[in-house]
């Protein structure tokens, strides 16, 4: 199939997880794929790789622009770089809020600020924000990445109704758990991570944890034009554990 022939993409935090599983499924598809990450070592041809921290301005600038000039312009912004936090209100001091708000919040603002005058004139344009189904589950101790992932799924909508005259899309994907190299990372820091990952997966009503290419599937439905009336909305992509 070639959904995506001729469009332009770029992906935040593509150089690993949900990221690259996207980066890579909308190369396959026909896109030009650019990855924008902290660490885009591991990025391979045909993706292109730009090294940019969502929470410094500048660089994002700077990638974005990098890139728009290699791609020959920008149709889909994949909003993915994102990082975790545990804990309840309690446990996180306000230096910790301000990190994870400025990364999984703020890295949507400032890649978005940078893509929008190169969205606005191309022909098909969307966006596509990675959310969590943390931003509406009420997930216990999760309390500031539920926080940052609620903002992201408010920014959507706001986004959407602002840009929708423009004919850019705004929408997000809402992941359960998938199986990334984060959820590894998880894994590793408890005592039985063969234990506690059969726990996690017997919670999910599949019994398996989502996959980072089933999240793609949704990222690349909502960036493709078979999707080209929907604006504003949630996909959630989670194994049933929750809808929006
Ligand atoms: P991951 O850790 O495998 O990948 C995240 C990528 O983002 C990495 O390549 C990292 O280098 C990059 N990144 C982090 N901070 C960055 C920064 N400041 N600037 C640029 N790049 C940065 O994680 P993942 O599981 O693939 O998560 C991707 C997105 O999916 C995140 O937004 C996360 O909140 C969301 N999500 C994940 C899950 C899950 O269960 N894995 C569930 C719901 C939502």
């Amino acid at each position: 199939m070639s959904d995506f022939e001729g469009l332009r993409a770029l992906v935040t935090g593509g150089a690993s997880g949900i990221g690259r599983a996207t980066a890579e499924l909308l190369a396959e598809r026909g896109a030009q794929v650019a990855v924008l990450d902290l660490d885009p070592s591991s990025v391979e041809k045909p993706l292109l790789a730009y090294r940019a921290d969502v929470t410094d301005d500048a660089s994002v600038r700077t990638a974005v622009a990098a890139a728009v000039t290699d791609l020959g312009g920008l149709d889909v912004l994949v909003n993915n770089a994102g990082i975790g936090a545990q804990g309840t209100v309690e446990d996180n001091e306000d230096e910790e809020w301000r990190r994870v708000l400025d990364v999984n919040v703020l890295g949507v603002v400032r890649t978005a600020r940078a893509a929008l005058p190169h969205l606005r004139v191309s022909a098909h344009a969307a966006i596509v924000n990675t959310c969590s189904i943390a931003a509406t589950a009420g997930l216990p101790r999760r309390a500031l990445y539920s926080a940052s992932k609620g903002a992201v799924l408010s920014l959507t909508l706001a986004m959407a109704a602002d840009h929708v005259r423009e004919g850019i899309r705004v929408n997000c994907v809402n992941p359960g758990t998938a199986d990334t190299p984060w959820i590894g990372r998880l894994l590793d820091a408890v005592d039985d991570p063969v234990a506690e990952r059969a726990a996690l997966e017997a919670r999910q009503p599949t019994g398996r944890l989502v996959t980072p290419a089933e999240v793609a599937g949704a990222i690349a439905y909502l960036a493709s034009p078979l999707s080209g009336a929907t604006t504003g909305t949630a996909l959630a992509v989670d194994g049933g554990v929750q809808g929006l």
